[in-house]
């Protein structure tokens, strides 16, 4: 792994002012998937952790895509400066609940900075978030537009954005520690996760198994409203709290258009999780 920045200029650089940006010019790279490891397991704080994977390089083909993306952009935002970085965990470093999603999107995320942040999905989601006293305003644009999390943190279990929304296997994997890491961190305040979708539900258990909590077998299977509590494995940890696993349709276009989750059915999964982190 190497000290300092080696950003190309189609990525905003670590520390040139992006509102929030985590990453200074002496943020280390993580340039492998052992890279990955070694720093998330170093990080002592949740602004460590979302500070090195904000700068991570280490899949080939996402770095390549999200810089690609970065330079191309979309003809609605073509007189924008693309984040074109690993979009790093976001909210409450005491958060009760994390909500958990697949990948940024190439124009929302990896235009913003800052997960579920600029695109349609987001529009849903916040909307839904603030309706439910977990985020402080409706909307959620651009980085530096104020808004906040509450009680809540975000994340998503592949940090780059993938073509066609579909992380390889090798690429998921390479990226876990740093959701592990934030895990970890958080073990003490965390109550509950929410999983837009069956990507971040299948990520999340080898997560849950490898932090010493108690798996269910076989692994429960994903739907809207399902809800798992998991506990903790050891006698020590038996004193601590378990976690709620909550299943949450993604609120993608293509859900929100065709009616298969809405507003109201997003609140009540939301509204769940507040009762249950409480
Ligand atoms: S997907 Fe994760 S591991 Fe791969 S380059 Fe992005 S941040 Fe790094």
């Amino acid at each position: 792994m190497a000290e300092g920045p080696a950003h190309a200029a189609t990525a905003v650089r670590p520390g040139s002012g992006w509102p929030g940006d985590p990453a200074t010019t002496s943020t280390p790279v993580a340039r492998t998937a052992a890279d990955v490891r070694a720093l998330a397991a170093s990080a002592g704080s949740l602004a460590d952790v979302a500070a090195r994977e904000s700068v991570c390089r280490a899949c080939d083909r996402l770095v390549r895509w999200r810089e690609q993306v970065a330079v191309t952009r979309r003809r609605s935002f073509a007189d924008e400066t693309y984040w074109g970085r690993p979009v790093p965990g976001w909210g409450d470093d005491r958060a009760s609940i994390l909500i958990l999603g697949l990948a940024p999107a190439a124009h929302g995320g990896n235009r913003t900075g800052r997960i579920f942040t600029g695109d349609r999905s987001g529009d849903v989601l916040f909307a839904s978030l603030w309706r439910c006293g977990l985020a402080a305003q409706p909307e959620s644009v651009a980085a530096g537009d104020g808004q906040r999390l509450i009680t809540a943190r975000m994340a998503a279990a592949v940090r780059c954005a993938p073509p066609a929304n579909k992380p390889e296997p090798a690429e998921r994997d390479a990226c876990a520690p740093w959701l592990a890491t934030e895990l970890r961190l958080l073990r003490d305040s965390l109550r509950v996760v929410v999983c837009l979708g069956h990507y971040a539900w299948q990520a999340l258990w080898p997560l849950l198994a490898g932090s010493g909590y108690v798996i269910p077998r076989p692994r429960p299977a994903f739907g809207h409203g399902a809800e798992v509590m998991v506990a903790p494995a050891t006698s020590r940890q038996r004193a601590e709290s378990g976690v709620s696993v909550l299943g949450c349709y993604h609120p993608s276009q293509q859900n929100t258009f065709t009616g298969k989750v809405t507003g109201s059915m997003l609140d009540a999964v939301f509204n769940r999780a507040r009762e249950l982190s409480r």
